[in-house]
């Protein structure tokens, strides 16, 4: 792939380049090099995308669920067939590891596992003589086109946490990715296409807010599915609610980890670092701050300091050897670096400095740590979403969950101890949707709905799980009456008698 290589669309079936369309430069954050342009497209590109989509949305609709489940088969299968060259994509655009990016291509497997029971998870109630001869049922239809607007950090696997199940409940899909990782979703695409999905039933189109704008003001486009920053999430389900549209939005997050005094230090030190580090930190579920309760927080430091020096950061691409990758462009790298400027002038210790170990070729910082952060300064509200992790002293764990009760997010934490007593208290009051009791990062798995909180998502149904499956379908509701006839019958028909 060179610079010049121009990332196609994908309209009723067709890859094309188009070529009216501004461009943005695509980058291999290892190197800095550019890879490949994007087109932005603008508002009358954009509809083409979804007219398309449009018109083949009703015989796609009409498809019996148990086709459209054998096209996930047949995904699946592919996606088996070609998982480390997928995970190759991602690493190349993204910058994360490979181990982390064939792990995201498992994640999104999962989600095509998921969807290939879609006739189970279709099926509707029914209640016999709800009153008198009446008989009840409802069914759930497609809720009609689709659209998926993703954010960078994950190319493959937050994409695949839409299309499966909304392809599946007879939805035609149009997916807007990141325009920092366009290239994984042409992957998808082609790999749908060669499954057998008919043509229009998915599609990309590639811009920015003038393309979002149309998908969102387009009449024929029934749902919006978002994943990114708070700040766009917000303003997607209020424009998107305002035109009409059915919209999740999941937003950004400051997720919490809660070390107890009794926690297995050496597992907890891992596992925070794990959750701070992993994908340099550009996780939604990342841990970026570690409230050390009580007496654990100088040995924690220390041991994380040691811990964290010990990884290896480089570029990723074409080397395994790395435990964390660059972050995404230049100008992040020099964003998240200002944190440690800011910490210094809020009066906190930057205790573990990454910026030493900057490479000047591709985006790269080191891991970070930050010692006594105070919950009011901005390292402790503010999402950095890159590898610099705060540490709050607390007292006790009614402080730690104080300060969890301060945050605007609400996204993930997790607890880190022995104490059963301590981890109940802590999973009912922790104020996030989704909890982990020793565990690293508690993102929920393909089957369950990934339950952000406050401003971590808008909307009523979220991704993943039956309540994936509830967004991408509308209920009908059939009460059903059936006469006697009066020809067939020596007696009185029903109604005659009531
Ligand atoms: P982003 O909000 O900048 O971009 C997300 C998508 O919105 C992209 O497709 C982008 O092109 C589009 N977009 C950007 N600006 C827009 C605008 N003004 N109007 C309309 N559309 C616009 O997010 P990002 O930087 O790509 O991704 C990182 C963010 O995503 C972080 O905040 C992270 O926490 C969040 N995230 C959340 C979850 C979750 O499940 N809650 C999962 C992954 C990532």
């Amino acid at each position: 792939m060179t610079a010049s290589f121009h990332v196609p669309c994908l309209t009723a079936g067709k890859f094309h380049t188009v070529a009216s369309a501004k461009t943005a430069d695509v980058f291999n954050p290892s190197t800095g090099d550019v890879i490949a342009q994007v087109p932005l497209c603008n508002a009358a590109e954009t509809a083409k995308v979804v007219s398309a989509a449009s018109d083949a949305q009703a015989a796609w609709g009409t498809t019996s669920p148990v086709e459209r489940a054998r096209v996930m088969f047949r995904l699946r299968q592919l996606i088996e067939r070609d998982f480390d060259e997928l995970a190759t994509v991602v690493t190349r655009e993204h910058g994360k590891t490979m181990a982390e990016s064939r792990a995201e291509i498992q994640r999104g497997l999962e989600m095509v596992e998921f969807a290939c029971g879609i006739p189970n998870m279709l099926m509707g109630n029914t209640l016999a003589n709800i009153a008198g001869t009446v008989d009840a049922e409802t069914v759930r239809h497609p809720v009609g086109v689709s659209v998926g607007i993703t954010p960078y950090n994950f190319p493959f696997m937050v994409p695949m946490w839409m299309i499966p199940v909304a392809i599946t409940c007879g939805n035609a899909f149009v997916l807007k990715p990141s325009e920092k990782v366009p290239l994984s979703a042409v992957r998808i695409g082609e790999l749908l296409m060669e499954a057998g999905l008919p043509a229009g039933v998915f599609s990309i189109v590639h811009g920015d807010k003038t393309c979002v704008d149309e998908l969102l003001r387009h009449p024929d486009v029934a749902a919006v599915s978002f994943v990114g920053s708070t700040s766009i999430a917000r303003s997607i389900y209020e424009t998107g609610t305002r035109n009409g549209k059915r919209v999740q939005a999941a937003g950004g997050a400051k997720n919490h980890l809660i070390i107890m005094p009794d926690a297995n230090l050496d597992q907890s030190v891992k596992a925070v670092a794990a959750s701070a580090y992993g994908c340099a930190g550009q996780r939604c579920m990342a841990g970026s701050i570690a409230v050390a309760v009580g007496s654990v927080a100088d040995s924690l430091v220390n041991q994380l300091c040691d811990h964290a020096a010990t990884l290896c950061v480089g570029p990723t691409d074409g080397n395994e050897d790395v435990d964390m990758g660059p972050l995404i462009r230049r100008e992040h790298r020099e964003r998240v670096a200002g944190y440690l400027d800011i910490a210094q002038a809020e009066g906190a210790d930057v205790t573990l400095d990454g910026r030493c170990e900057t490479d000047p070729e591709g985006f790269l910082i080191g891991p970070c740590v930050v010692d006594r952060v105070q919950p009011e300064m901005r390292l402790a509200r503010e999402e950095i979403f890159g590898p610099v992790l705060s540490v709050v002293r607390a007292e006790n764990l009614e402080a730690a969950l104080a300060i969890g009760r301060q945050c605007p997010f609400g996204n993930g934490a997790s607890i880190f101890t022995q104490d059963g007593y301590a981890a109940r208290e802590f999973k009912q009051h922790f104020n996030a949707g989704m909890i982990g009791i020793n565990v690293s990062v508690p993102a929920p798995m393909a089957w369950f709905p990934f339950t952000g909180w406050n401003q971590s998502f808008f909307g009523d149904l979220h991704i993943q799980g039956a309540e994936g499956v509830q967004f991408y379908t509308r209920q009908k509701t059939t009460l059903t009456r059936w006469f006697r006839s009066i020809d067939e019958s020596h007696q009185d028909p029903v109604w005659k008698s009531q």
